[in-house]
């Protein structure tokens, strides 16, 4: 529920999973849907983006930090342009840990893409034992920090943010309403100290175990501004109602 001037948003990260069947399933309950308040977005895997139409918001999993040539396996940011791309996720938990992605890698993604106008989805969020030992705002200012070292308060303005407690993903223990609240407060108030506009008005979504039944208590929170869905995005029906509860 939103009473302030930030547009709610929800994207589906499906990761490696997914199918034809579902873009079929996913763009028929979306395409019915009236979600008037709200952005939806998908981000399936590459070999499916060219089946979405233009009436879906679609974003991409990774995309290269080179523009082109001798990169295999690797996809620019043009190509994503050019297939219907608005959003790229970057700096997920699981590149960040499964492909190495360093804070510097992902500050240079992001910078990439805001050059060639796509919205980077910027992750980020601490594993359990950086929680448990009282470091979590340091560790979180600093993935925050590469990222504004490289672009800038003025550019960063421009990212939808993610915090995704690493804990939380794919678990099924969902960060409470407070902890998320008190992570997307802090954030706020880090981005303050270099422009209190900019901190007012950057959209911070939630990740980590979002499901139907506790979208609505997790996007009441007065600094939470939707979610970055896993798991429940693979299903049309539980995406619809975790987009239902941001679009109130
Ligand atoms: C994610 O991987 O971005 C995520 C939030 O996954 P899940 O919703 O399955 O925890």
């Amino acid at each position: 529920m939103q009473i302030n001037s930030r547009r709610s948003m929800v994207a589906g990260n499906w990761k490696m999973n997914g199918d034809k069947a579902l873009v079929k399933q996913m763009k028929k309950q979306l395409e019915k849907a009236s979600l008037e308040n709200m952005d939806a977005v998908i981000c399936p895997p590459f070999p499916y983006l060219g089946m979405f139409t233009d009436s879906i918001k679609l974003g991409a999993q990774n995309m290269s930090q080179f523009d082109s040539g001798a990169h295999t396996g690797e996809v620019s940011v043009s190509m994503l342009k050019e297939v219907g791309c608005s959003y790229i996720i970057i700096g997920h938990s699981e590149r960040r840990e499964d492909n190495f992605e360093s804070n510097e890698i992902v500050a240079q993604k992001v910078e990439k893409a805001l050059n060639a106008d796509l919205t980077p989805i910027l992750c980020f969020g601490e594993p359990e034992d950086i929680r448990d030992d009282g470091t979590l705002f340091t560790y979180i200012a600093t993935q925050l920090d590469a990222v504004l070292k490289q672009v800038g308060i003025a550019q960063f303005a421009k990212i939808v943010l993610a915090y995704e407690p690493i804990w939380a993903i794919g678990t099924g223990k969902t960060a409470s309403p407070e902890q998320a609240q008190e992570v997307h407060a802090f954030v706020r108030g880090h981005l303050a100290k270099l422009d209190s506009d900019i901190a007012a008005k950057i959209v911070i979504l939630y990740g980590g175990s979002v499901k139907g039944s506790n979208a609505e208590e997790l996007f009441s929170q007065a600094d939470v501004d939707g979610g970055l869905i896993g798991g429940a995005s693979l299903n049309p029906d539980d995406f619809l109602s975790i987009c239902l509860a941001a679009n109130q």
